[in-house]
């Protein structure tokens, strides 16, 4: 790999308009990993540690957690090496404050983000896609009954393991959720864009159709 090019990323976008789906992707397409603080946070929950514990009530009600606790994950997570030439970050930040710690982690290390792509999707498109969202509960990947349909049956297709959904993917839920992201997220859109970083692609119905916009809007990279 060529070690001068880094993909410091981070995909904004409401819950359910295709993050983690591109986030995997990408990962792939630039040997970068993904950061999922939502994936990290439910692993945390499935694995009863403190963490999981402290948090657990806030996620199942679609409340943000508190900004010292993801930033402390991310913080230890793009320290590591696997993380030199960059990272896919997919649900975090997710406030003012978040970004702005994210902006004291990378300038500590002397660096900074490369851009920051906003995937726009109606509100109402979003209730709907929600409902037919399916999770692994062991690696995290995400998928759905109609767009993302798994290979085989309702099992993962890296894991093998029987596919849920996510008890935050309830409508009630779903709306506080889509509000806690009007209100505390959608203004990172400003705050990147007055860096210059941000890039905006709308979320489409087929997952090939988001894709291209996505690769497109960042092609120049
Ligand atoms: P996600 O999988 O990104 O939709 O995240 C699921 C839930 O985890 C969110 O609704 C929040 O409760 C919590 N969460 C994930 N990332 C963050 C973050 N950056 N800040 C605060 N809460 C978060």
């Amino acid at each position: 790999m060529n070690t001068n090019k880094t993909y410091r990323l981070v995909l904004l976008g409401a819950p359910g308009a295709g993050k983690g789906t591109q986030a995997e992707r990408l990962t792939e397409k630039y040997s970068v990993p993904q950061i999922s603080t939502g994936v990290i946070l439910r692993a945390a929950i499935e694995a009863g540690t403190d963490l999981g514990k402290k948090v657990k009530e806030l996620i199942e009600n679609g409340k943000l957690v508190p900004d010292e606790d993801v930033v402390a994950i991310v913080g230890q997570r793009i320290a590591e090496k696997d993380c030199e030439n960059g990272f896919i970050l997919d649900g975090f930040p997710r406030t003012i404050p978040q970004a702005e710690a994210l902006d004291r982690l990378l300038d500590e290390n002397g660096t900074a983000l490369d851009a920051v792509l906003s995937i726009e999707v109606k509100d109402e498109d979003i209730v709907t896609r929600m409902s037919g969202r399916r999770v692994c509960k062991k690696c995290g990947a995400s998928y759905h009954v109609v767009y993302k349909r798994p290979k085989n049956g309702n099992l993962c297709d890296n894991c093998g393991t029987e596919l849920v959904s996510r008890e935050d993917d309830k409508v009630e839920v779903v709306m506080g959720r889509l509000e806690a992201y009007h209100k505390q997220t959608a203004p990172l859109k400003d705050y990147y864009a007055a860096k210059g970083l941000l890039v905006t692609v709308q979320g489409r119905e087929e997952l090939a159709d988001t894709s291209a916009a996505v690769d497109e809007a960042l092609k120049n990279l």
